[in-house]
């Protein structure tokens, strides 16, 4: 076997000196010449490691110190009791590990040695050369352990502190450096000032570029808010399209509305990311302590307040908070105005995101989600007026609203061609809870003409728990209807079965929050496919939304969950691209890498 090895050469240097251990330079302080070649020669010994020995008689000035990997100390018998000179060495050579060598073998010296800090004690008269090389190994691989550890916690700390996308400091850092901030602010009576930057309509970009290009912008963005920044101010990244600005040791507000301007316009140059180039826009909210608040959260918040109003008043600039922007109650208004507004002058949309099946390999459906085309802000998800919608009662108009459209838009699919497609519509509970609601549904139907059991209902776990009996009048009337029923973030309510499973129920959809630490968190994992166990036993179809990655896609598929719905299988899109999606899908099973696993998915 051997002879079919390519030979290997090795250069003369090479054999002199192993390149996998490079010399340890050992530092001799104290002792004689004599002591000093005895030593060189017992290290010389060694086959395993190759050192370099230096001897100093006294120990030096610190910045004298030669440099080495590792200190022998050598403690004269009437200085043994002053191993103070231990804690000398230490700090004057603190990143190399040190080794005493005494006169006297006894037990409290080297234990005394050792608490003082160096990692091994030897005893001159004992000398030899195996257990000298043996110590010294010893001390080194401690010494690199304490130093990996170091480099890990560090990195831990670098993990938990920061954004692994543009390296900014995260919310937590950001938090930490605030308070700190304040207290210093206070104590030397100066000003600080918070930042919020929200980027405009930077969902629509995530969702028309797709992932990669979305976060290079995300990368460019960090980059050049913090080249508008000082050393000592702060930039971090709050959220998904959410960044803040810490400036501390501020004079003048003018200061501040400054670095505002200048964030605005360095976005407002386009950004060139894979041959795409876009111009971002954004609203900024400032608040200054101790003006506005006292407290970090205090002031976080104004900035929000002001931030919210510079998107109100059209985004792209900048609002200083003031207190008649005020409560959370008048921009609530203010939003819900704008809200009505927005139904009654087409302004909101249906995107669809795929839900697809694995056994079959083809998009079977799609859940309709709810989007605002906001006229100055563009694309805006509903996370952002959906608790105000809720409040207001307006959800029930809104929420029959996208049923009709929902159903229509099935239905012209269904004529085009694209059979047995199902498009779920997300339910809210004051919608379920309304008295006429089976009655809505079935006007939706009729009126697109769309058969019911293309129709699917999303409907939470804890819409269902509210109201019994009207929940289960309106389930009842419902599937008498024809349409399908499915639990919508199943897991997060009260998973209580026992009582669904008396409601005449078809799916229950896996919460998104599953899925995510599926392949991180034992526990969810466990709870996922207790959930998939116990819905087939109940005969309920099961399907998993949030899958993000293949990893996933496996584990759900080995539960008998097959059915699916994430971005791996594309995002919320506009129907007209989700249409070109049915033609051709932009992820296939059988097409993707792991064609070889396949085979083992349960159909
Ligand atoms: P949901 O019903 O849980 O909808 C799924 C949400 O997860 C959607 O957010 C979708 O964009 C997002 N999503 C889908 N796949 C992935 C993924 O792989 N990773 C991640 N991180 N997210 C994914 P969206 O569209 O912002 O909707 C948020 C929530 O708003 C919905 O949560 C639903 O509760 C509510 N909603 C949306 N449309 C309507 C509607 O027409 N009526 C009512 N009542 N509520 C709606
Ligand atoms: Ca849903
Ligand atoms: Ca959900």
């Amino acid at each position: 076997m051997c002879a079919e090895l390519p030979e290997i050469t090795v250069s003369a240097q090479e054999r002199e000196s192993p390149a996998v251990d490079p010399q340890v330079r050992v530092l001799l302080i104290g002792g004689s010449e004599a002591d000093a070649s005895a030593i060189g020669s017992l290290l010389g010994e060694s086959q395993a490691l190759a050192f370099e020995l230096l001897h100093e008689r006294k120990l030096p000035a610190s910045d004298e110190l030669p440099e080495s990997d590792l200190v022998l100390l050598s403690v004269p018998a009437d200085a043994s009791p002053q191993l103070p000179m231990i804690s000398q060495v230490r700090s004057a050579a603190p990143n190399a590990p040190l080794v005493v060598i005494g006169e006297l073998d006894e037990e409290k010296l080297a234990l005394r040695s050792l608490r003082e800090g160096a990692c091994g004690y030897l005893v001159r008269s004992e000398l030899n050369a195996r257990q000298l090389v043996t110590t010294l190994a010893a001390a080194l691989e401690s010494r690199r352990m304490v130093l990996q550890l170091n480099i890990a916690r560090e990195h831990a700390r670098h993990l938990a502190t920061h954004d692994q996308l543009t390296g900014l400091a995260n919310r937590t850092l950001f938090h930490e450096r605030l308070t700190r901030g304040m207290s210093e602010s206070r104590r030397r009576q100066q000003k600080l000032a918070v930042l919020l930057v929200d980027l405009d309509g930077f969902k629509s970009i995530n969702d028309s570029l797709g992932n990669v290009v979305a976060d290079g912008l995300l990368r460019g963005i960090a980059r050049r808010i913090s080249s508008c920044i000082q050393e000592v101010d702060v930039a971090a990244r709050l959220g998904g399209d959410e960044f803040g600005i810490l400036l501390s040791q501020i004079g003048e507000e003018r200061d501040v509305a400054e670095v505002g301007r200048r964030v605005l316009a360095s976005l407002s140059d386009p950004i060139h990311f894979h041959q795409q180039s876009s111009s971002i826009r954004c609203s900024i909210g400032i608040a200054v302590f101790p003006r506005d608040s006292a407290d970090p959260e205090g002031l976080i918040k104004k900035a929000d307040t002001a931030m919210y109003r510079a998107k109100e008043n059209g985004g792209n600039r900048l609002e200083f908070y003031t207190p008649d922007m005020g409560s959370a109650l008048q921009r609530r208004n203010a939003l819900e105005k704008r809200l009505r507004t927005a139904l009654e002058e087409d302004q909101l949309r249906v995107f669809y995101q795929p839900q697809f099946d694995l056994p079959r390999d083809r998009i079977i459906g799609a859940e309709a989600l709810l989007r605002w085309d906001h006229p100055e802000l563009g694309i805006v998800t509903p996370d952002h007026f959906l608790p105000i919608a809720e409040e207001s009662g307006l959800i029930v108009p809104i929420g029959d609203w996208i049923l009709r459209k929902a159903c229509k838009q099935n239905a012209l699919w269904n004529r085009e061609g694209y059979r047995g497609l199902r498009v779920s519509v997300n339910v809210s509970s004051q919608q379920f809870l309304e008295p006429g609601f089976a009655d809505v549904v079935r006007s939706a139907l009729d009126e697109s003409a769309l058969p019911p059991v293309s129709l699917e209902l999303e409907i939470t776990e804890s819409s269902l728990l509210q109201d019994v009996e009207v929940t289960v009048n309106t389930l009842t009337r419902l599937r008498k209807l024809g349409v399908r029923l499915a639990i919508d973030d199943f897991g997060t309510g009260y998973s209580a079965l026992a009582y669904l499973k008396r409601l005449p129920i078809n799916v229950l959809k896996i919460d998104r929050s599953f899925v995510n630490a599926l392949t991180t968190d034992p526990a969810d994992a466990t709870i996922t496919e207790a959930i998939v166990k116990l819905a087939s036993g109940l005969n309920l179809t099961t399907i998993a939304e949030g899958v993000e990655t293949v990893d996933q896609l496996l584990l759900l598929g080995s539960y008998g969950c097959t059915r699916m719905q994430g971005y791996l299988f594309g995002k919320p899109v506009p129907p007209e691209i989700f249409e070109t999606w049915l033609a051709d899908p932009p992820f296939r099973w059988s097409g993707s890498e792991e064609r070889g696993e396949k085979d083992t998915e349960g159909s």
